[in-house]
């Protein structure tokens, strides 16, 4: 086996696809220390700015020291603190849910979700595009597992037209992690009426950015049904770490029982909950970022001019510039990382083959000035790459 890894990670160098981590030295932030130097960074999901904020610091120290720094057992023996509930009652509020549950990570909530709301005789209907854990939990859960092409509503009818499962779900991300484009979701809706079926959003980068006060891509289309589960994670814009899955009463109860990713697993430290609600508040009152960083997406989309590399057509904070081959999208990186500028090159299986990209990833923190020195390298990058 140890000779067959060997050869697997030496094909992935020779691809164009092996994977490295860089090592941070500072907070999260726009300009940051890696690999011991400093750089203008666009690569994290930070999107208001507030990973590093002092009054969510502050928070977090004085939390621990009222709570410890762990939560000791899961939540259905002695873990389920306080400030754990106090923020699942909080978020409920906030995105207008009846009942909202918390994970550890997006990733459990995904697995988690899937997997004890669907069985043997369900199906699960995802689009092509979706986040890797969407796809994990629907195979953990042995249901029938139909994908669609990006964003097909045309596609997505014909498979719920024909399906004989007992329980129907459609699981999409609601702002795709790697395009930065939205779901259909208010197709989607109709469909689940029409077809009995259930509506499972994916809301990790809407939610803080999009809609009323931040409350995610469901405000943002107004769309309110027993049928939807919203799942949103708490370690992008809300700029700390987690997740919640909001929905019926009786949606989020079954969870608490049947959820195994919840059932069997630790939550997080108490503190890490009440440094959550700080965070929801800032989030609330947060009209101002999300207000700048709507002006500087429009500016690099106006003022970014590339002739070789074209940014895909998103509105949101995720603004990717194709390029195409892995070895390309490599070395457009690395150059940018040479003039002190950290964008990640995305190759496949997270993308399609043939679209890697460069994923430029806007924060609230960021400046105006900021966004002119990505477009100058990039500029200068087109003339000598
Ligand atoms: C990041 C992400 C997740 C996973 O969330 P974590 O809290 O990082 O585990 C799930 N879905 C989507 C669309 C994501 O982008």
């Amino acid at each position: 086996m140890l000779n067959s890894l060997k050869l697997s990670l030496d094909q992935r160098k020779v691809d164009g696809l092996l994977r490295q981590r860089r090592l941070l030295d500072s907070p999260q932030a726009e300009h940051i220390v890696a690999n011991n130097q400093h750089f203008l960074s666009f690569c994290s999901n930070d999107y208001l700015g507030l990973a590093n904020h002092h009054d969510l610091i502050a928070t977090m120290q004085s939390a621990a020291q009222a709570s410890g720094v762990g939560s000791g057992a899961s939540n259905l023996i002695t873990g389920h603190h306080r400030y754990h509930d106090n923020l699942e009652k909080q978020l409920a509020k906030f995105v207008h849910m009846p009942a909202a549950l918390l994970f550890s990570t997006g990733y459990m909530a995904n697995i988690g979700v899937i997997s004890a709301l669907m069985g043997r005789n369900d199906a699960v209907f995802a689009d092509k595009l979706n986040h890797a854990c969407l796809n994990d939990g629907a195979f953990l859960s042995r249901a029938a597992f139909h994908r669609f092409p990006h964003n097909d509503v045309v596609a997505l009818e014909e498979l719920l037209k024909t399906s004989t499962a007992k329980h129907k779900l459609i699981a999409a991300d609601a702002v795709f992690s790697m395009d930065g484009d939205m779901a259909p979701l208010p197709e989607y809706l109709s469909l689940c009426e029409k077809y009995d079926a259930y509506l499972y959003v994916d809301d990790a980068h809407g939610f803080g950015v999009l809609g009323e006060h931040g409350q995610g891509t469901l405000n943002h289309f107004k769309l309110k049904s027993p049928r939807i589960i919203m799942m949103a994670t708490l370690g992008k814009a809300a700029g700390v770490a987690g997740a919640f899955v909001a929905g019926e009463q009786v949606v989020i109860e079954y969870l608490i029982q049947k959820a195994n990713s919840y059932v069997y697993s630790t939550p997080a430290p108490p503190a890490l909950s009440a440094t959550l609600s700080a965070s929801v508040n800032l989030i609330e009152h947060g009209d101002h970022l999300r207000s700048h960083l709507r002006t500087l997406i429009a500016y690099l989309k106006d003022n970014l001019n590339c002739r070789k590399w074209q940014l895909m057509p998103s509105d949101t904070a995720v603004q990717p510039l194709v390029v195409g081959g892995n070895h390309e999208a490599l070395a457009l990186s690395e150059y940018l990382q040479s003039c002190g500028v950290l964008v990640p090159a995305i190759r496949p299986p997270t993308v399609p083959v043939g679209t890697s990209r460069l994923r430029i990833s806007l924060s609230a923190a960021h400046s105006i000035e900021d966004i002119q020195k990505l477009i100058k390298v990039l500029h200068q990058a087109e003339t000598l790459l």
